[in-house]
């Protein structure tokens, strides 16, 4: 982490060896599915589950796929749905639940930054950087060379702002004069307290639409 006056509070090891490993979640993803097809998993890609009801026996989803719309029974339900947590409102896993607010998150990969450590996780802290969240910046895959830089914003602050202020005004300002944007993804996150209790019923919500939080700490 640096400060607004620049002073840096590093976890590492003394030998500097990884305290964590960034890998490409397409290939994860792809090994998952794999291990899945191998063990017989029915599994059904372009699919959206639309509704569902658990009348305490069963429960019954509502599926939309390419040749229109079909029901599955089944006796439970496993949701991992990310972290918008629709389907897990729908079983009423989100009421009383705090909501957050509904983040935008901008990822900018920069080419020809100078002097910013590769191989690093760093958060830049303060108003010199961001009026209200960090500027995370760490390894891209895309090249030796490429960094990305992840930056937040609301609505009517929208993350460009503040990337634009990061480039011309902020202490980084020398470091990414020469830096080139090779690639820019965008997502909007709508962001609930962790669930204290993630099941009802016949249905267990996992993964970011339980505890978003807990999943990206
Ligand atoms: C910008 C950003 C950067 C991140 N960086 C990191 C990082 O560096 N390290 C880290 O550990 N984590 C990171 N995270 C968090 C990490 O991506 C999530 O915690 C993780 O992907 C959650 O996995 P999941 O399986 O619960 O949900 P997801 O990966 O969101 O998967 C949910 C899946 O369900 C599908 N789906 C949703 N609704 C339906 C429906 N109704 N019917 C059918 N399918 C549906 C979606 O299409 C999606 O494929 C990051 C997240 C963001 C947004």
């Amino acid at each position: 982490m640096i400060s607004p006056k620049g002073h840096r509070v590093a976890f590492e090891y003394e030998d500097l060896h990884p305290s964590a490993l960034k890998f490409d979640k397409g290939e994860l993803l792809r090994g998952l599915m794999e291990l899945c097809e191998n063990a017989g998993v029915d599994m059904r890609f372009g699919h959206t589950a639309k509704y569902g009801k658990d009348d305490g026996k069963n429960i019954t989803m509502q599926i939309r796929g390419e040749n229109g719309e079909y029901d599955i029974e089944a006796k439970k339900l496993i949701i991992a749905e990310g972290v918008g947590s629709r389907l897990t409102k729908v079983f009423g896993l989100n009421d009383g639940r705090r909501f957050f607010g509904t983040p935008l998150i901008c990822n900018y990969t920069l080419e020809g930054t100078h002097d910013i450590p590769h191989n690093s996780w760093i958060q830049y802290y303060g108003d010199v950087y961001h009026p209200f969240t960090e500027i995370m910046v760490g390894e891209s895959s895309e090249s030796e060379d490429a960094l990305e830089f992840t930056v937040g914003g609301v609505n009517d602050m929208k993350p460009d702002m503040f990337f634009e202020k990061l480039r011309t005004e902020s202490p980084l300002a020398p470091n990414l004069k020469d830096a080139k944007l090779i690639k820019k993804m965008a997502c909007s996150v709508k962001s609930y307290v962790s669930l204290l209790k993630p099941y009802k019923g016949n249905v267990l919500s996992i993964g970011d639409s339980a505890a978003h939080i807990e999943v990206i700490n």
